[in-house]
């Protein structure tokens, strides 16, 4: 088996994977977006709203900002953590933004993004709120899923037949991942991996350019929310396919 980095940085994580199955890699994608769990607002209390949006819609709104989930909560089901909403409008309107939640418990439990408006404020409205996060999946609401992005293709073989084709500059201009350079008058694939395989360019020029899956090699990229770092959630989706095998192994032994 080759694990191979494509692309990775804290929010993306694109990896090539050699030896394996697809329904394996497909697994891992599948356990990222829906397995994996992170916390998120379930529960608010209510201690004051005189504003014009209703306690239910807040909650609602408030349950859908990502909160970063450090891993150590990761095996915490019954975590719960408190966060708390205090702001008022003096004389003029004001919008109240993520950022103006405040973790109690712990400080790393905060909104993703400081600037996702939650509401208006009218001059003299206030609203004062307790909010609980707990740990979920997103099998159970899609707010829990740390993945905005999760997919699995084979991997792309670019094969030019024919780099001087009078045609490079219309191959090159037709494809929308750019994955194709000309050096020096010669049509060549500098990016095969970006390929989405939407054939474009062999509709320009068929006879100069083949498009082709390699066996047994595909591409897992997974796009974090935020609340855990691309990486961590490929980990944590292996962990978890482990944990549930062995499970499964565990029941058999006991037949
Ligand atoms: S199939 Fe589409 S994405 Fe792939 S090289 Fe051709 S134009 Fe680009």
């Amino acid at each position: 088996m080759t694990v191979e980095v494509i692309e990775k940085d804290k929010l993306n994580l694109t990896i090539k994977i050699e030896g394996y199955p697809l329904d394996l890699v497909n697994g891992l994608r599948r356990y990222a977006m829906s397995e994996v769990p992170t916390l998120a607002i379930e529960d608010v209390v209510f201690i004051e709203n005189n504003s014009l949006v209703y306690d239910e819609t807040l909650a609602q709104r408030l349950g859908l900002i990502p909160l970063k989930t450090p891993r150590k909560y990761l095996e915490m089901e019954d975590a719960q953590l408190m966060l708390v909403l205090d702001a008022s409008a003096e004389d003029s309107i004001r919008t109240v933004y993520s950022g103006d939640l405040v973790p109690v418990e712990d400080k790393e439990v905060k909104p993703v993004s400081n600037e996702i408006p939650i509401l208006k404020l009218a001059p003299k409205q206030n609203i004062k709120l307790e909010a609980y996060a707990r740990l979920g999946k997103g099998k159970k609401h899609s707010k829990y899923s740390p993945t905005s992005k999760a997919i699995v293709k084979p991997t792309p073989v670019v094969n030019i037949k024919n780099p001087k084709t009078e045609n490079a500059k219309k191959i090159l201009d037709s494809c929308p991942r750019n994955v194709f350079e000309i050096v020096d008058g010669n049509l060549i694939a500098k990016n095969p991996n970006f390929c989405t395989f939407c054939e474009e360019c062999l509709k320009v020029d068929k006879e100069s350019i083949e498009i082709a899956e390699k066996p047994g090699s595909y591409i897992l990229g997974i796009e974090s929310i935020g609340q855990l770092d691309a990486k961590d959630i490929v980990i944590e989706s292996a962990d978890l396919i482990i944990k549930d095998l062995d499970e499964i192994e565990r029941r058999l032994d006991s037949l």
